[in-house]
């Protein structure tokens, strides 16, 4: 029988409707893609779609969009659309090719995603996710991305955290700039047919409904100041993810959560906004004026070995610690998977190491990850080949060279799992508002697994939005293009205008960077690797004072019809400061501990995250119920058909 969907509701009474198609996993999205809505090539190009986002979500579903035959306007802040985030990725990207023979499946690389997620994800869009994996590699691999190959000329893979299988492609420890270039190609592509419009140097700063349907957007042009408007019969978030919330993190400092934030407030629920991950490997913060901290991959855990001195304060050089008095200790802990352990547990790991004072570095908050063995088993060339660019830039950064002493890392804010709730179709709760890649709340759980992302947010991209968006969209065709003329584009550029003025006339005293760095160092320590009742609750009352400060003592210079870099991060955090709040409110809402949401009052008796089954095997989707009012939460219970709900281990 047709899978059919009623795809403008997935809520009913706030009950949310996830609109997973029936039948055996495995064929689900078989069974979507045959009997979903389609829209024929002719009344495709009556129809518009907004993408915000050039990331490989984003610049994969304006090309694969514009492909189709759909008139597509491609939004992004940077100078070009090659330069969105996911040009910083390093480490690699998965599939289930299972080139390497060992073990591995579709079924795997799903089960693993499950696992990992602590058993906080949907079944059905996991599956999926793993499905195109394949397809991914494979239209990469198309566009000419050079991913490393083995000698006889097969892509190459590598591991990553949390698996026991090598499924991760890589192009040295610059996967994302190579995946980014190809996805670049096939957008410029679309560009020069006529198919896609790029608006670089824009940011949206509303999203506008009509009739409660999204029709389109505000946005700023960041060179002029000037406020444009633009239409659409349908909208797609693909604006990455929110982990600047701890100022300091690992991603670029102007990455932001603005967009996703707008149209929350305009009704999309957000879901599991406390699902923030913290990558255990990163460059220690060297000094207090830092802006940013530095990834350094994952998957230099293939072969580096992390450890701690035996001696508490031990303050020799890593070299001169004899190996019987080095304590590797997640190899200890976790004989199964070693370094190899997934990204949480790791970060926890350091922490608990560090805190108990085996730390090294003059703050004693780093551990060392050390090549040594592997040089000497494989040789320096081989580990250059592999991560030769990571190595490079770490000396940069430190002045150390880890050819010849073990790097130092500590753990960072770096991915969030949670983000804009969408359906089976990605599609918001809002009808019409689509949410892609690290944008949506997504396919990971409480903990992503490596590697993961440029996989779902090439997948989300390329081959799940264009076939969702038909099933919307053909309902559409008889809408004519729609004016920006109308009401509703003017009170929303109203309120975004008179936002922008309110953000200058503070005349204040302190910058909206001093803001958001005091805000980071809130979230950081009550809201980050380890939560608890009390400091959560601390972390409320913190965030509201300093958001009361920042609307009396802000500082933006200038005007907003100009470039205005100040009115830009003003209005990045002042928008943090609301999400901050719903973030805490959500980790205090989930009594257990999950994946990188780690509450100490629920930890088994060695310290291991434990999970309340009974009361939280559910997505927690939030909506917004306006300014100073509390937040409604609305569950979306999850079953598991396929796999056990197992005591995640990795020892
Ligand atoms: C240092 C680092 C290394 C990583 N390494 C890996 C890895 O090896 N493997 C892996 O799988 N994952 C990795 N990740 C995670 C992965 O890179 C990201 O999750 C992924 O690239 C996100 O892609 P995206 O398309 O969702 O968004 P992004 O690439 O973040 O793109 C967001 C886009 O949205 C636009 N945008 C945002 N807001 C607005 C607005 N208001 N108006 C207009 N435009 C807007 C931006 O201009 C940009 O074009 C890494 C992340 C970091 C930080």
């Amino acid at each position: 029988m047709a899978f059919q969907v009623d795809q403008k509701k997935n809520t009913i009474m706030g009950k949310l409707i996830s609109k997973i198609p029936d039948g055996p996993l495995a064929q689900k999205w078989t069974k979507y893609k045959a009997s979903v809505k389609l829209v024929n090539p002719a009344n495709k190009k009556k129809l518009e779609i907004i993408v915000i986002g050039t990331g490989l979500s984003g610049a994969g579903a304006a090309s694969a969009l514009g492909e189709l035959g759909y008139s597509v306007k491609n939004f992004c802040y940077q100078d070009s659309p090659r330069r969105a985030h996911s040009v910083a990725a390093q480490g690699g990207i998965n599939a289930a090719k299972n080139y390497q023979g060992d073990g591995d499946s579709i079924y795997r690389l799903f089960y693993d995603m499950i696992k990992g997620g602590d058993y906080r994800a949907r079944e059905g869009n996991v599956y999926r996710a793993a499905e195109v994996s394949n397809e991914v590699i494979d239209h990469y691999t198309a566009l000419g991305v050079p991913f490393a190959r083995d000698y006889g000329g097969t892509l190459d893979t590598r591991s990553f955290g949390g698996v026991q299988v090598s499924r991760t492609f890589y192009s040295k420890g610059q996967t994302g700039q190579q995946c980014l270039l190809g996805a670049y190609s096939s957008l410029n592509r679309q560009i020069k047919k006529g198919n896609v419009t790029m608006f670089p140097r824009r940011e949206m700063l509303d999203l506008v409904l009509i009739d409660g349907k999204a029709r389109g957007i505000i946005a700023r042009n960041l060179l002029t100041g000037e406020i444009e408007r633009h239409a659409a019969h349908a909208v797609v978030l693909a604006t990455g993810g929110y982990g600047t919330i701890y100022y300091m993190s690992t991603l670029a400092v102007n990455s932001n959560a603005s967009a996703a934030w707008k149209a929350h407030k305009k009704g999309a629920f957000f879901a599991n906004p406390s699902f923030v991950q913290i990558h255990p490997t990163c460059v220690p913060q060297l000094n207090e004026f830092q802006s940013k901290l530095t990834l350094m991959s994952e998957s230099l855990r293939n072969d580096g070995r992390v450890w701690v001195p035996k001696t508490k304060g031990d303050s020799r050089a890593a070299n001169e610690i004899p190996e019987e008095e080095r304590d590797y200790y997640l190899e200890r802990r976790y004989p199964t998977f070693g370094n190899l352990v997934p990204r949480d547990v790791a970060s926890r790991a350091a922490k608990e190491r560090c805190d108990a004072g085996f730390g090294v570095g003059e703050t004693g908050l780093a551990v060392n990850l050390d090549f040594r063995d592997s040089i000497k088993k494989q040789g320096k060339k081989a580990i250059e080949n592999k991560y030769g660019n990571l190595f490079e830039m770490y000396k940069t950064i430190t002045g150390i060279d880890p050819y010849e002493e073990p790097m130092r890392i500590y753990p960072a804010g770096h991915y969030t799992m949670g983000g804009l709730w969408v359906d089976y179709e990605l599609m918001t709760t809002i009808p019409g508002l689509y949410a892609i890649g690290e944008a949506n709340f997504s396919d990971h759980g409480a903990n992503r697994l490596g590697a993961s992302s440029l996989m779902q947010a090439s997948g989300d991209g390329y081959f799940i939005l264009p076939n969702t968006i038909s099933n919307y969209l053909a309902d559409e065709i008889s809408v004519p293009k729609i004016s920006t003329d109308k009401p509703e584009f003017e009170a929303a550029e109203k309120e975004v205008v008179e936002r922008l003025i309110k953000l200058i006339s503070i005349k204040g005293k302190q910058t909206a960077s001093s803001f958001h760095k005091r805000l980071g160092k809130i979230m950081w320590d009550y809201c980050g690797m380890i939560r608890n009742e009390e400091g959560l609750k601390k972390a409320l009352v913190l965030i509201r004072e300093l958001k009361e400060e920042f609307w009396r003592d802000l500082i933006v210079p200038g005007t907003y019809s100009e470039l205005n870099m100040e009115l830009e991060k003003a209005g990045r955090v002042a928008d943090y400061f609301e999400l901050t709040e719903l973030l805490v409110t959500d980790a205090l809402n989930r009594k257990e501990s999950c994946g990188a949401h780690f509450r100490e009052e629920y930890q088994t008796p060695d310290g291991e995250a434990l999970r309340n089954d009974e009361k939280y095997t559910y997505v927690a989707a939030w909506e917004y119920a306006g300014e100073g009012k509390p937040s409604v939460m609305h569950k979306e219970e999850l079953k598991f058909e396929e796999v056990e709900m197992n005591v995640r281990s990795y020892k």
